[in-house]
């Protein structure tokens, strides 16, 4: 079966494109219970963005710190709870940060209208009904979460997203200008997410021209970020990244990650590291999966200066080391696509744990 993947109905691209929101959202006002809700990065807060968001009296304005914790399923539940005990149903959800935002946006349109526990619906095609009208502003870009079909929550059990047609946001903003302060390091660690989506979906079985047409383009993007002369955080690259960041999510959407989004999750569930840092740590001992990239990667660490930490495996208990590799291994349709589906024949879990030992 060929995956009958949905969009983003609607996008707007170009820098001050985020002065456009308040006539976007003007006719979805009238649905539901006419008030919109606004997540956004606590980063923002006080700052000039802050003051151009289009909200009204009616409107709940929210500012959370993702540096807290990563998107989890107790905050989405009382983040519905609350608004929906205060104010009934919004008429729509706006997402302004990164992949944590969007996710939190994504995530708790589809609660809205979906009873009980978000960890009831974490998974693949569990959601019940469609959610509310929801809109994503990346503000910083690499992870692709503004086209993905999911929307990642750490739960009691498991992270795993919120997995469905629905979850694909109605609208996305694209405007470059909103990424200008990303930190550097941040930056890169964003930036490589969208650069290891495009070598892992080349690197599989389910690699094909629709995957490899928006994949192309986007390496090629992030060569120019961060690679050829005129490299580095600037109003142009700053353009070119965030359609990179976009053409990565529908290379993956069309294919699928691999080994380091494997051992990515081992890190971020275990250790607590987060989602592009991790890749970063673990991309840097795959040159067995993905041979010259992962030179190339080492080659960009260099040119903006980034140091990885080395031998962090010598702080982590054998028990930790098993639990991540545990998690790894279950994720079972990136080893499919990575290594092939007879994988099990050829990689186990005590070959995962000797990878989590070199790093
Ligand atoms: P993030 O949202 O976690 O933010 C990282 C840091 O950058 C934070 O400190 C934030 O405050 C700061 N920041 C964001 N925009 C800024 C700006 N313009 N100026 C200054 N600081 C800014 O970063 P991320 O890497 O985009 O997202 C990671 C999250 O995305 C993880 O939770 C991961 O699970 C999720 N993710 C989701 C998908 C998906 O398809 N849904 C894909 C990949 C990752
Ligand atoms: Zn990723």
């Amino acid at each position: 079966m060929h995956k009958n993947f949905k969009n983003i109905d609607k996008i707007v691209y170009g820098n001050g494109a985020f002065n456009q929101m308040d006539e976007i959202i003007e006719p979805i006002r009238k649905e539901n219970n006419n008030f919109f809700v606004f997540v956004v990065d606590k980063y923002f807060e006080g700052k000039e963005l802050a003051d151009r968001i289009p909200n009204r009296d009616e409107d709940t304005l929210i500012f959370i710190d993702i540096d807290v914790k990563e998107p989890y399923t107790e905050q989405i539940d009382d983040l519905r709870d609350s608004i929906l005990k205060q104010k009934g149903l919004p008429s729509g959800i706006v997402g302004i940060g990164g992949g944590s935002i969007m996710d939190i946006a994504k995530a708790t349109a589809l609660m809205f209208t979906n009873e009980g526990s978000s960890t009831l619906y974490q998974g693949l095609d569990l959601i019940k009904k469609p959610g509310i009208y929801h809109l994503g502003v990346p503000t910083i870009s690499g992870t692709g979460a503004e086209c993905s079909m999911t929307a990642v929550l750490s739960g009691p059990e498991k992270k795993l997203g919120l997995k469905c047609e629905w979850t694909v946001f109605n609208q996305v903003i694209l405007d470059p200008n909103l990424t200008a302060t990303v930190p550097t390091d941040q930056w890169f660690y964003t930036g490589m997410d969208c650069y290891i989506h495009c070598i892992e979906s080349q690197s599989g079985i389910y690699y094909n021209p629709y995957s490899k047409a928006y994949g192309d383009q986007a390496v090629a993007l992030c060569r120019e970020v961060f690679v050829d002369e005129g490299h580095g955080q600037s109003k142009e690259n700053d353009e070119k990244l965030m359609i990179a960041s976009l053409f990565g999510g529908l290379s993956l959407t069309y294919s699928e990650v691999g080994a380091c989004h494997a051992f990515s999750y081992g890190l971020a569930v275990v250790k607590g590291m987060r989602h592009g840092y991790a890749n970063c740590i673990a991309f840097n001992h795959l040159e067995h999966f993905y041979g010259d990239a992962v030179n190339e990667f080492r080659n960009m660490l260099k040119i903006h200066n980034i140091t990885l930490p080395q031998n962090l495996s010598a702080n982590w208990s054998d028990e930790e080391i098993m639990e991540m590799s545990q998690i790894a291994y279950n994720l079972t349709h990136m080893w499919n696509h990575a290594i092939g589906e007879d994988w099990k024949e050829k990689w186990t879990l005590e070959d995962i744990a000797g990878y989590y030992r070199k790093m």
